[in-house]
C-alpha cells in the first residue's frame, strides 16, 4: 500500500498539463499593458454566459464583493433584512452585514439547502430579499423558494460560489434568481489563480447598475453617477479563466463520477447526499454524515487521508454574530449536521487507486 497521503486539494496537479498555456496567456496580458478592464474581461464574461443562461455577466474582485453589489443594486441596506442559510461560508452572512442590512437565517433541509418550510417564519416586514446558497454545488429548492419570495414580493440572490455548471430543472445555477454571484477563488470547481468572481443576472437595468458600483459608479472617466466600489475583475485573471474554463466540463464529470462512487460505496456506512431526478449537482464538496464523527477523521487521518469540515462554526454561533442573540437551539437541522459532518477528498485529479482507499479505509472504520 502506497504511503502518499490522500491530499484534500493539490491544485498545482490540476495545471500541470496545461502550464504552458496559461503562461502564454499570461505574457499576453504582460506584454499589453491593458492590466484593468482590459478585452480579455469583456471575453471571459461573454464566455461564462452560457453557463450561467442569462445575457448578462459582470466580473467582480471576488464572490464576496458580488454579493455586496448584487444587494446594493437591489437597494438593500440599513433598515432591510436578508435571510440565507447558517450553514454557509462566512461571507454569505458578511456580505448582507456589510450592506448595513441584517442578516436573518432560516433552518436547512437534509440537502444543506435552506428548506422552504421553514423559510416563512423568518419573513418580517423589513425582508427584503432571500438568498439561497448551493451549498456544496447542490442545487437549492429553487421553485419552492421563489415562490415564497413571489407571494412578499422579495428578491432572490443565488449565492452560486460552489456551484458553477450546476443545474435544476435542466436549467443552470445563475439563471434562477434575480441575481448570482459566483466565487473564482482557488478553491472552487473553476478557479484562477488569486480572487475573483462574477455576476450574472437576466436583468439589463440591474447589469448597468452592478457595472456601475464595480467602478466607482463610473459612467465616464472622470464622471461618477453614485458612490461605487473598486472591485473590477483583472485582466491577468480573466485571462486565465479563459484557459481554465475550457477545461470546466470536464472537471465537472470528474467531480461528478468520484462523487457517484462514494455515494455507492459508502451509503450502507455513511448519510451520502442524495441526487434527485430534476438535481444536478457539482459536488464542490462532497459531504457525509458519520456516527462518530471526529473519531473517524482520526482515524482517516491516521491513514493518511486528509478530510475536513464544512463549516465547523455556523454563521448564528460566530462571535461576529454575537449581536443576534441566537443562542444554540436556533436551527436544529443545521446544528444536528455540523456535529456529524464530515467533507471527503474529491477533485478531479484523485487517482483510482485513492478513492478506492477512502473507500475502503471507512468501511474498515465501521467495520472494526
Ligand atoms: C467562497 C464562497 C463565497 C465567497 O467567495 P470569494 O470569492 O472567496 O469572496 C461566498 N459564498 C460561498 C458559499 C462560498 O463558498
Amino acid at each position: 500500500m502506497s504511503t502518499d497521503r490522500v491530499a484534500f486539494v493539490n491544485l498545482p496537479l490540476r495545471i500541470r498539463d496545461y502550464e504552458d498555456e496559461l503562461v502564454d496567456a499570461f505574457r499576453k496580458v504582460l506584454r499589453s499593458g491593458a492590466y484593468i478592464m482590459g478585452p480579455e474581461v469583456a471575453e471571459f464574461e461573454n464566455a461564462l454566459k452560457g453557463y450561467c443562461g442569462v445575457d448578462h455577466v459582470l466580473g467582480v474582485a471576488n464572490g464576496t464583493d458580488g454579493l455586496i453589489i448584487a444587494l446594493r443594486a437591489l437597494n438593500i441596506g440599513a433598515g432591510d433584512e436578508v435571510i440565507t442559510a447558517p450553514n454557509s461560508f462566512i461571507a454569505s452572512a458578511g456580505a448582507i452585514q456589510m450592506t448595513g442590512a441584517e442578516v436573518r437565517f432560516a433552518d436547512v433541509g437534509p440537502d444543506y439547502n435552506l428548506d422552504p418550510a421553514k423559510l416563512e417564519a423568518a419573513i418580517t416586514e423589513r425582508t427584503k430579499a432571500i438568498m439561497p446558497v448551493h451549498l456544496t454545488g447542490r442545487p437549492a429548492p429553487m421553485d419552492e423558494i421563489k415562490e415564497i419570495a413571489k407571494r412578499h414580493s422579495l428578491y432572490v440572490i443565488e449565492d452560486a460560489a460552489q456551484a458553477i455548471g450546476a443545474k435544476y430543472k435542466g436549467r443552470p445555477v445563475g439563471s434562477l434568481g434575480d441575481i448570482a454571484s459566483f466565487s473564482l477563488h482557488p478553491l472552487k470547481n473553476l478557479q484562477v489563480f488569486g480572487d475573483a468572481g462574477f455576476l450574472s443576472t437576466p436583468c439589463k437595468h440591474l447589469y448597468e447598475r452592478m457595472s456601475g458600483l464595480r467602478n466607482h459608479g463610473l459612467v465616464d472617466r472622470n464622471t461618477s453617477s453614485e458612490w461605487g466600489l473598486n472591485s473590477r475583475l483583472d485582466t491577468i485573471q480573466a485571462a486565465l479563466g479563459l484557459v481554465q474554463l475550457k477545461r470546466l466540463d470536464a472537471w465537472t464529470e470528474g467531480f461528478r463520477s468520484i462523487a457517484a462512487q462514494y455515494r455507492e460505496s459508502l451509503k450502507d456506512v455513511v448519510s451520502v447526499p442524495e441526487e434527485l431526478n430534476h438535481e444536478y449537482s457539482v459536488y464542490h464538496n462532497f459531504v457525509v454524515l458519520a456516527d462518530r464523527r471526529d473519531e473517524l477523521m482520526q482515524y482517516l487521518d491516521n491513514k493518511g487521508i486528509d478530510t475536513k469540515i464544512h463549516y465547523p462554526i455556523l454563521l448564528h454561533r460566530q462571535p461576529a454574530a454575537k449581536h443576534l442573540k441566537l443562542p444554540e437551539g436556533s436551527f436544529p437541522v443545521a446544528e444536528d449536521q455540523v456535529q456529524r459532518m464530515v467533507s471527503l477528498p474529491i477533485y478531479p485529479e484523485l487517482e483510482d487507486s485513492e478513492i478506492k482507499r477512502v473507500i475502503a479505509e471507512i468501511r474498515n472504520f465501521y467495520s472494526a
